[in-house]
């Protein structure tokens, strides 16, 4: 196993001093060298093709020795030194001071095809940011972070990726419920990939402490390898480093919009300087289409980081590094411009990721009110948002009093379906149809076009429980099924259409299926 590194982070970035994973407050570094854990029973259950082949690495290496040993934490690939970085952030609102990789090691970094990867192992023992953590990870959530990372990378979406999953041999205890009934679970590491782990919270550790000279270094870095069209560092490149990671960040929530993704603890700290998808935990995927909806059962009372709500978060989430940015800046206006025109831009670009759902090409004005319209009957009665885009895109054109039908396996109930909201959805595909005279297309080449921005297959909350409560038993297959289909999510896949389906009734309120906690 052969790599070719560039370890720009620990080479440019300050390290605190020490070779040492004692939890502590750590000042001046944005990283501290640590040892991972030593696993007992190291296993392999699933490696990423896909991850594998970008790192320039072949189906052989995964199954050397070596490879386990590495990716497990077992052994330190030869000079190199791992390291967790120090962050801080603001967790549902409030400022929570130093926070950083609490069981997260980044190995090192390596350049393949021009592309630059950090490797990281999750779930690898305690680092000097575990607080009262104890650095490992479970089973449960790991196949949960390796399936749905694999599975946004292949549905075109911004996100950290994952190279492999592993046991541990070691057994953990959790407390998933908080209820006070803790139990022992499978150990699990998951190697995950991403071209930087930088979140925004790193910002605001360094701005917290008033630590400017920091703050500048660690923001120069960012900028000179991962926003280099930016140039030479000045007030304004600072300015536009906040643009473009807004604007990154925008397009990652209107993805997450457009299929469903909720992401459950949009704190500071989850939120990458990339705009990548990055931590999974309570995440979910809207099954019935509601904005009140989250899968966070830390999270029930407030609903903080609800479906509907996951933009206006990233609103909040960047005027908080907007603060941090403030020192190298200083000067308001330009950072407050850019926030205001965040709203308006969100506001633009979900018209556009509408249009594309809907299959519409050209611009109407009245496109908002269809698509208000339409939302209040996903509304009505409890309806797939999967289902009912992918669904939709066999509507025909002057076809419209049949497409109640087309849609039906969309609707929890459908034989409860009133008259009333019967003849509101008619009127909605009437009005749809009407629209659709003013496009080109016909309806095959509408299709195709919906077809790539609806997905046919997500990782809805229960495939991934079905997967977890087999590889308990030491059943990897539905695991290995899942990883397969969501390879291809915009394709039919036949073979795989039992996937096509709405969530069972059995996992309506069943644990991991319908609610999560942080617990992980
Ligand atoms: P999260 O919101 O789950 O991404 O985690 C918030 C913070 O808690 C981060 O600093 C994590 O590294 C830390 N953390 C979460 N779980 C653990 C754990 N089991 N041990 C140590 N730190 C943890
Ligand atoms: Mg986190």
């Amino acid at each position: 196993m052969e790599f070719n590194f560039s370890n720009t982070f620990i080479e440019q970035l300050p390290s605190d001093d020490v070779l040492d994973n004692h939890r502590r407050q750590v000042f001046e570094a944005t990283h501290s060298y640590v040892t991972p854990k030593v696993p007992t029973h190291p296993k392999l259950v699933h490696v990423s093709e896909t991850m594998l082949n970008a790192l320039g690495l072949t189906s052989k290496d995964a199954m050397s020795q070596e490879f386990l040993d590495v990716f497990s934490g077992k052994k330190i690939y030869p000079n190199t030194k791992p390291y967790a970085m120090a962050y801080a952030g603001h967790q549902f609102g409030n400022w929570a001071g130093q926070l950083g990789d609490g069981r997260a090691i980044n190995l090192f970094e390596v350049i393949n095809d021009q592309k630059r990867w950090v490797i990281q192992l999750k779930g690898a023992g305690e680092t000097p940011y575990s607080r009262q953590g104890d650095g490992l990870a479970v089973l449960r959530s790991s196949i949960r972070e390796y399936l749905c990372s694999e599975a946004m990378y292949h549905l075109g979406i911004p996100t950290t990726r994952a190279l492999s999953l592993m046991l541990t041999g070691d057994d953990v205890l959790r407390d998933m419920l908080y209820d006070g009934n803790a139990a022992y679970e499978k150990g699990a590491v998951v190697t995950r990939v991403a071209p930087s782990f930088i979140r925004f919270g790193n910002f605001e550790l360094f701005a917290a402490r008033k630590d400017h000279k920091n703050l500048k270094i660690l923001t120069d870095y960012t900028i000179r390898h991962f926003y280099p069209e930016l140039g030479e560092s000045s007030k304004e490149t600072y300015i536009e480093f906040f643009r473009a990671v807004t604007s990154k960040t925008l397009e990652m929530v209107i993805h997450w919009q457009r299929v469903g993704f909720v992401h459950g603890v949009m704190n500071t700290d989850n939120m990458s300087i990339l705009g990548l998808t990055i931590d999974y935990g309570p995440y979910g995927w809207l099954e019935g289409f509601d904005f009140g909806w989250t899968p966070n059962t830390t999270d029930a009372q407030n609903k903080r980081y609800r479906f509907g709500n996951q933009p206006n978060i990233a609103l909040w989430n960047l005027m908080q590094l907007a603060n941090a940015l403030y020192p190298l800046i200083e000067e308001t206006k330009p950072l407050e411009d850019i926030l205001q025109e965040f709203s308006s831009q969100f506001e633009e670009q979900s018209i556009k990721m509408m249009r594309s759902k809907l299959g519409l090409i050209n611009k109407e004005n009245e496109d908002q009110n269809l698509m208000e319209r339409l939302e209040e009957c996903l509304l009505l009665t409890e309806t797939d948002m999967t289902l009912f885009f992918r669904l939709l895109s066999q509507f025909k054109k002057g076809k419209s009093e049949n497409a109640l039908e087309i849609v039906s396996d969309s609707f929890y109930k459908p034989e409860e379906l009133s008259e009333t909201i019967k003849s509101q959805w008619q009127q909605w595909f009437k009005d749809y149809n009407q629209r659709l005279k003013n496009e080109s297309l016909n309806d095959s080449e509408r299709q195709i076009e919906m077809n790539k921005v609806n997905p046919k297959y997500v990782l809805r909350n229960y495939m991934a429980q079905l997967a977890i409560d087999a590889a308990d038993n030491g059943d990897y297959s539905v695991l290995d099924e899942l990883y397969s289909v969501l390879k291809k999510p915009y394709d039919e896949q036949p073979k795989f259409k039992k996937w096509f389906a709405k969530r069972p009734e059995w996992a309506r309120h069943k644990v991991g299926c319908s609610m999560l906690s942080c617990s992980s």
